[in-house]
């Protein structure tokens, strides 16, 4: 998978592959896709959400240029595959997850992987963790419509946060860093991720039924 998924397509950063190299995916999703964990695939995790691609999780990590010291939050907790690589190169990670059972699937399996250095915790987290703010990194895993305001007030001067912005099925991956007090926004290429869902995200499809359904064609 190393290899051929991501040195290959231009993954470079030493530390980065080491980590996707020793954390076990197949430790994180279920176990009837166990057999592909190492596919060059999203794959489906409970809740209609999805682990990422092994590509993307290495892109967005060597982006974020994670720091021994850094204090890491991450958006979208999903199977905690991602938080799990972000254990290995942060100092400390706390992340994010809407779906109750997600998150205490998630912080089983990362306890079961031995990371101690992680909080997971079930809520919004478009308006972030305000007790742990400032945050060196932060990463949202979830496609939000604009950028989440709460988020970039809780980035530490210096910071970066990256994150996927746009509607549909493809979407515009954005790399934000805090300069002077300013933020400063480069565009790194397409990607696919399910919808940011929370106060300063696209709103709940469960709660609006004609919502629901537009967005089920939009991606027919
Ligand atoms: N990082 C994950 C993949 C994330 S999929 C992994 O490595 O497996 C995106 C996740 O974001 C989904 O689990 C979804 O439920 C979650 N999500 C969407 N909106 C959210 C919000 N406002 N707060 C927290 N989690 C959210």
């Amino acid at each position: 998978m190393v290899l051929t998924q991501l040195s290959r397509r231009g993954i470079t950063d030493e530390r980065v592959l080491d980590v996707m190299r020793q954390v076990k995916r197949h430790e994180f999703v279920e176990e009837a896709f166990q057999n592909r964990a190492y596919e060059d695939t999203p794959l489906p995790i409970d809740n209609g959400q999805t682990i990422s691609q092994p590509f993307i999780v290495a892109r967005m990590t060597e982006l974020l240029n994670v720091q021994p010291t850094d204090k890491v939050l991450e958006i979208g907790t999903g199977s905690g595959y991602q938080a799990a690589i972000l254990c290995m190169l942060a100092g400390k990670v706390y992340t994010i997850e809407r779906h109750f059972a997600l998150a205490r699937e998630a912080r089983a399996r990362l306890e079961a992987a031995g990371l101690t250095n992680v909080i997971v915790k079930h809520g919004d987290g478009t308006i972030g963790w305000s007790d742990q703010a400032p945050f060196d990194k932060i990463l949202i895993t979830a496609s939000a419509p604009h950028l989440p305001k709460t988020l970039s007030n809780q980035l530490k001067e210096g910071g970066r946060m990256i994150f996927p912005m746009g509607e549909g099925r493809e979407q515009v991956l954005k790399v934000v860093d805090k300069i002077d007090g300013e933020l400063q926004t480069q565009e790194m290429g397409v990607v696919s991720f399910v919808p940011l869902i929370g106060r300063e995200g696209f709103s709940d499809p469960g709660s609006d039924p004609r919502q629901y359904m537009s967005g089920r064609s939009a991606v027919r």
